[in-house]
């Protein structure tokens, strides 16, 4: 994992290390100076601190690419990407299933569900929302520490007896870093200890404000187990979404992200593939970080092979010369000759950082620190 102790990223900023692990504790995380933080702890930091983070480029806008920003016109509505975060055993993974099984237009997938690592909701009113199905912060920081902000939205879940805890804190912090909008979920309800007003309250000194307090923070009492406030929960996403207009053009060589990937042992290398933008079609040639490929296949989350995949849509990506990683890019390109010369130059740019002198796997991602 990419990492870096308090007290080295302390020296690279020119700062104390104390001050550093200062502001952590003030962000709810206390650590000791030797101590190891992420990625994501650390861009935090630098931001708290006013530093600037150059992120090394993927050199795909060098290389081409990196396609243009889309005319206005061009953008439809796309389904907001929503990714559930909270404390461990808050209910992250009952709230996914919950809002899976209830939601879902029944019978039209024959209740055959994969698991992709990302899947759609259709509401009943026929709206959609795409769920990455990685709760936890984790996952969110390994996506943005490789440059794709995929989260449109994140449901912020907090047992209502259990109240804040670390890693809801965490969950905050990354959250806020990434400028992503948040809807708290307190989970739970059902349970006779339940203190959802005492949720509220603690959340005003994360500076997180609910409606209720008077803030412009959406929540919603849910329980998982029961099944209960899950429409509402629903309704607020879809008010989140509206008010984020959400845009893609879907007529264009698709761009997308690496959700997760796999070796799978008859099918080959498999990547779940989000797409951000166009259209992914069966035959597309592409590149996906430092692997290439033409899609021989594509199967949604029921399962089902389909032709095509517009924005917003997870699928599972078949034909990929290996397995690319988490937060890759995937890009369409013109034809196999330009998709081997791009994949070939990323994999050399990949060798020659791991073997020039000594650079920590940290450093390639701040190239400059002022
Ligand atoms: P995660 O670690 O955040 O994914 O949490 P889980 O979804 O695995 O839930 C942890 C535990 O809390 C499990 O035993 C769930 O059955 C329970 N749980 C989840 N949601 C609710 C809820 O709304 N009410 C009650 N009473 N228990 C819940
Ligand atoms: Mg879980």
């Amino acid at each position: 994992p990419e990492s870096i102790t308090i007290q080295e990223l302390a020296n690279r900023m020119a700062e104390k290390g104390a001050d550093l692990v200062k502001a952590l504790f003030k962000m709810g995380t206390p650590v000791t100076i030797n101590e190891v933080i992420d990625q994501d702890t650390a861009e935090l930091l630098v931001e708290e601190f006013g530093h600037r983070i150059q992120r090394v480029s993927d050199s795909d806008v060098e290389l081409g690419i990196e396609g243009d920003d889309d005319a206005p016109e061009t953008l439809k509505s796309r389904a907001p990407v929503v990714t559930i975060m909270g404390h461990v055993d808050h209910g992250k993974t009952s709230l996914l299933d919950a809002l899976r099984g209830t939601n879902v237009v029944s019978g039209e997938s024959g209740g055959i569900t994969q698991h992709i690592g990302a899947y759609q909701v259709k509401t009943k009113n026929g709206d959609v929302i795409t769920f990455l199905d990685t709760p936890g912060h984790e996952a969110f920081s390994e996506m943005r520490a490789r440059g794709a902000n995929v989260t449109d939205i994140v449901i912020l879940v907090v047992a209502a007896d259990d109240g804040l805890m670390p890693q809801t804190i965490e969950a905050i912090n990354h959250t806020k870093a990434a400028g992503v909008p948040m809807i708290v979920a307190i989970n739970k309800i059902d349970k006779p200890e339940a203190n959802a007003q005492k949720v509220r309250e603690r959340l005003l000194s994360e500076e997180v404000v609910v409606e209720d307090m008077g803030g412009d923070v959406q929540d919603v009492q849910v329980s998982a187990l029961k099944r209960t406030g899950l429409d509402e929960l629903i309704e607020k996403v879809l008010l989140q979404a509206e008010l984020l207009e959400l845009g893609a053009n879907p007529d264009r060589p698709a761009e997308g992200n690496v959700i997760e990937a796999k070796l799978d042992k008859g099918r080959g290398p498999v990547a779940t593939v989000l797409v951000r933008k166009g259209t992914l079609k069966v035959g597309d040639t592409f590149v996906v970080g430092a692997e290439s490929g033409k899609v021989r296949a594509m199967v949604n989350d029921k399962g089902q092979n389909v032709k095509v995949a517009g924005p917003s849509t997870p699928v599972e990506v078949l034909g990929l010369s290996g397995v690319p990683m988490a937060g890759d890019q995937l890009s369409v390109v013109e034809n196999e000759a330009r998709a081997r010369e791009v994949a070939a130059y990323r994999a050399e740019q990949k060798t020659r950082k791991r073997t020039t002198s000594a650079p920590t796997s940290f450093e390639h991602m701040f190239s400059a620190l002022n």
